[in-house]
């Protein structure tokens, strides 16, 4: 059995971290072991080893989830080499990648991942945002990766003007036609957008 490469991507708030806990939750139940790699300078939530979603869940660390704090590729691949990779003596089930946009040379380190022997056996999940705030590609890197992944899981939100379904993530205070009818929801600086409401697609 050859691990398995999934991504995760999509728009903010579109229920990708809840994806994550899902996955977790469920292999922790099969006795899976997992490495969790998060985005060192995202600390929007918390600093903890914990991993919470938009609505506040957590899914904190234990025996069978290792939580680790990486800030670039580098740091993915020192995990390959040191004891960090060994949780309770046992190899690693499945690495999760969070924030994976992130990363520069992603798709090179996850093919050394993929190729390397004794890591051929492992699931590997990386999850994040495929566009910028200007619908550009964040990361082409990512966007190859979920291209070439085994499963890919595109998650969507809703418009927070419309609410319709929505692929893109606006920045509300960068946005290029003002609208004073638009009432900004909560205080996050992001909002994930339908065709017709982002300001890149008008
Ligand atoms: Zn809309």
């Amino acid at each position: 059995m050859v691990g398995k490469l999934t991504t995760i991507y999509g728009p903010m708030f579109a229920g990708k971290t809840t994806e994550i806990q899902n996955m977790c939750m469920s292999a922790i139940e099969e006795g899976k072991n997992i490495i969790l790699a998060k985005y060192k300078h995202d600390i929007r939530y918390t600093k903890d080893a914990t991993i919470i979603n938009h609505d506040g869940n957590k899914l904190d660390k234990n025996d069978n989830l290792y939580i680790v704090e990486i800030s670039d590729s580098s740091e993915l691949l020192d995990i390959l080499n040191s004891d960090l990779y060994i949780s309770n003596h046992t190899m690693a089930d499945i690495i999760i990648i969070d924030e994976a946009q992130f990363y520069t040379d992603i798709a090179q380190t996850i093919d050394i991942f993929k190729t390397d022997a004794r890591y051929k056996n492992i699931d590997i999940i990386l999850a994040g945002l495929d566009l910028d705030a200007n619908c550009q590609f964040f990361n082409r890197d990512f966007n190859y990766l979920i291209a070439s992944s085994d499963i890919a899981i595109y998650k969507l939100s809703k418009c927070y003007i419309c609410n319709a379904t929505a692929m893109y993530t606006v920045r509300l205070d960068n946005m290029h036609n003002q609208n004073s009818r638009i009432k900004i929801a909560g205080a996050s600086l992001y909002q994930p957008t339908c065709t017709m409401h982002h300001p890149s697609m008008i």
